[in-house]
């Protein structure tokens, strides 16, 4: 007996897999011990197969089916095993011939039948702890196989973490970390072969105002276009990266020895990359036309690899800047960096700083520029902010206005406006003859103002506090402010509406959908941009058909027009014949100081009394 179990613990635990190792355990049983059959039985844990228990190993696997008592015989013994009714073996006696059976730790039984006779006594007991061992080992397989499969898993799952973690699931280009560490690559590279390489900063023209008038999606699928034309027209082990929103680099690799061959290359592969983005891109009804601005800089800027300026932080920065410059000349072009363009930045961060103090010492004012009704009378003004600085003179707002948005400082800014503007308001308001025209001073309102939390509120309180007219203030906002969040915007203009509070488009036709969403908004006064006004009577354009297409839908949406920009009689002319709302223009009058307004609107009035 004690060489049964020792033969038979042998073959327990060849292999780690469990099928194969229990297939020989139990071959060498069934040899030994001159079985008619031995099976292992598991237990079914799905919920279909309660109280069923499936065939894992036969031997003989000839599959030939037992009698149907004997069968019965073994269910009972596994149902036993299974409610834990006994524990260790059972055996049933059926025409000579012994069913054995043992549990198989929580797993199932093992069952064997010995050859038309019963087990020699002292065999039953000496199993025990070979079949002990063998589930034992059992386990120990699934387990193991349980953890492989889970590592299985982990790994997979690291892989794909690892290869996010390195692309942009948008347009899976790799990112900007990915980009950090191929330049930092590249420079030392060159630095240690003695070549060239170049990295195009590429940025896309009014790429923001997609997004803003055809929503995200739209915008994302655009980047995923352009995201293919670039890698598509990328060379040899040039690669593209997605480092922000609208902003890809491109690195050139080794473009020779020479600084002017990198310039060279730079040239060809720039040309490619506007003309690979020239065609429009169609996405659903819309066909887009997009454009690129890139800023290109060489490096290594030396050879000395101790040298700072090599740092890619800093080559990038020099991309950035001539994409910056590029921007300035016009867009859809490229420009190469050079050190002068630094000069240019911080000219922009000089203005920057002085206009935090133009702000404490009252450096700014505010003109207003009037507005015209057909019979020539003053119907309202626009307010313009106005800044003159003792050292570079007077600023134009369009620049200070643009400086103050990227650094935040226009929150401070806009309110200081609006509080001047409404001050001024409610002293003319109280001035105006009883039966004057003028109706309204208008105030502009930046986007970033507009989006600001609690914009509508503080207006509330501003006017509130300078004691106008709700009524006597309206706001001017531009088409960008409107689309970035549509239902918030419609909320902050209903909660102006309830306030009395009106506000009119500006600059009008110089974005995207612009009618689409008129009739969405709660919108009554709209303002012409002055490029329509320029380009009334140029030849070979179709302007005065897109003038009256607006006129005459605004006029069916009950909406009112000005136009502004208007500079010569033949203009006016045009507008009298198409009786537009309101004009403004240096045709009529500049901006000009309040108090020549108040001036103006009151004397004006006075004389009209007179005739
Ligand atoms: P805008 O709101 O479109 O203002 C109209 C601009 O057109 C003003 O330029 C005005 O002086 C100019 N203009 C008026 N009539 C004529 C004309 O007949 N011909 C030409 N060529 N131009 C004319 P300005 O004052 O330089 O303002 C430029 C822009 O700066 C404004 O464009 C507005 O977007 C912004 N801005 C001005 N003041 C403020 C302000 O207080 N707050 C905000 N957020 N933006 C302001
Ligand atoms: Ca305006
Ligand atoms: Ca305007």
């Amino acid at each position: 007996l004690t060489t049964l179990q020792n033969q038979l613990l042998l073959a327990v635990g060849g292999s780690l897999d469990a099928h194969e190792c229990m297939r020989t355990f139990m071959q060498t049983t069934y040899k030994l011990l001159d079985l008619d059959s031995i099976s292992l039985f598991t237990f079914d844990h799905s919920t279909s197969g309660k109280d069923s228990f499936i065939r894992y190993i036969s031997i003989p696997d000839d599959g030939k089916d037992r009698d149907l008592d004997h069968k019965l015989i073994i269910y009972k013994m596994l149902l036993d095993f299974k409610n834990k009714k006994r524990k260790m073996h059972l055996s049933e006696i059926l025409h000579d011939t012994e069913i054995l059976a043992y549990a198989f730790s929580s797993i199932g039984g093992l069952v064997l039948v010995k050859k038309q006779s019963i087990f020699p006594s002292g065999v039953k007991t000496t199993l025990i702890p070979v079949i002990d061992k063998a589930a034992e080992h059992f386990q120990l397989c699934e387990q193991q196989k349980r953890t492989n499969k889970e590592l299985k898993i982990n790994k997979k799952a690291q892989l794909t973490y690892e290869l996010q973690a390195k692309r942009d699931p948008l347009t899976n280009l790799p990112n900007r970390r990915e980009f950090r560490n191929a330049l930092s690559k590249e420079i030392s590279n060159a630095q240690r072969y003695n070549h060239f390489g170049a990295l195009m900063y590429i940025d896309l023209d009014n790429f923001k105002t997609v997004n803003d008038s055809l929503g995200h999606s739209i915008g994302d699928i655009l980047l995923t276009h352009v995201a293919r034309r670039l890698t598509e027209q990328a060379r040899g082990e040039d690669r593209v990266f997605r480092i922000g929103g609208d902003e890809f680099v491109y690195i050139l690799v080794n473009t020779g020895n020479s600084k002017d061959d990198a310039i060279k290359a730079s040239r060809t592969v720039a040309n490619r990359v506007i003309s690979c983005l020239s065609e429009a891109i169609q996405i659903d009804a819309f066909s887009l036309h997009i454009t690129p601005s890139i800023g290109i800089a060489i490096f290594p800027e030396t050879f000395d690899s101790f040298d700072d300026g090599n740092d890619s932080e800093n080559i990038l920065r020099h991309a950035d800047t001539a994409m910056y410059r590029a921007k300035e000349k016009g867009r859809n072009c490229y420009k190469f960096f050079n050190p002068e363009m630094h000069v240019e930045v911080s000219k922009r961060l000089i203005i920057e700083e002085h206009l935090r103090k133009a702000i404490k010492n009252h450096e700014l004012h505010v003109e207003y520029q009037p507005i015209v009704n057909t019979k020539n009378e003053i119907i309202a003004a626009e307010s313009l902010a106005r800044w003159d600085n003792p050292m570079f003179g007077s600023i134009p707002p369009e620049k200070f206005i643009s400086i103050s948005e990227e650094s935040n400082m226009i929150l401070k800014l806009s309110e200081l406006i609006l509080r001047r503007a409404c001050t001024f308001a409610a002293t003319l308001y109280q001035q105006l003859p009883k039966d004057s025209n003028f109706s309204y001073i208008s105030i502009n309102i930046s986007p970033r103002q507009f989006l600001q939390n609690d914009f509508v509120e503080s207006v509330i309180s501003i006017i509130e506090e300078c004691s106008v007219p709700n009524k006597f203030i309206k706001l001017e906002f531009t088409e960008t402010v409107l689309l970035d969040n549509l239902d918030l915007t419609i909320k902050k203009m209903k909660k102006l509406h309830e306030n009395n509070i009106d506000f009119l488009l500006d600059d009008f036709g110089t974005g995207y959908s612009s009618l689409s969403y008129l009739h969405k908004l709660p919108i009554w006064l709209l303002k012409i941009d002055k490029s329509f006004v320029n380009d009334i009577y140029a030849e070979e354009n179709n302007t005065q058909a897109i003038l009256s297409a607006i006129l005459i839908l605004t006029e069916k949406l009950g909406i009112k027009c000005i136009v502004e920009g208007v500079e010569t009689q033949q203009q006016v002319d045009y507008f009298k014949s198409h009786d537009i709302y309101g004009m403004q223009g240096y045709f009529f009058y500049k901006p000009m100081l309040d108090t020549d307004l108040t001036d103006l609107v009151c004397n004006l009035q006075k004389n009209r009394v007179n005739e």
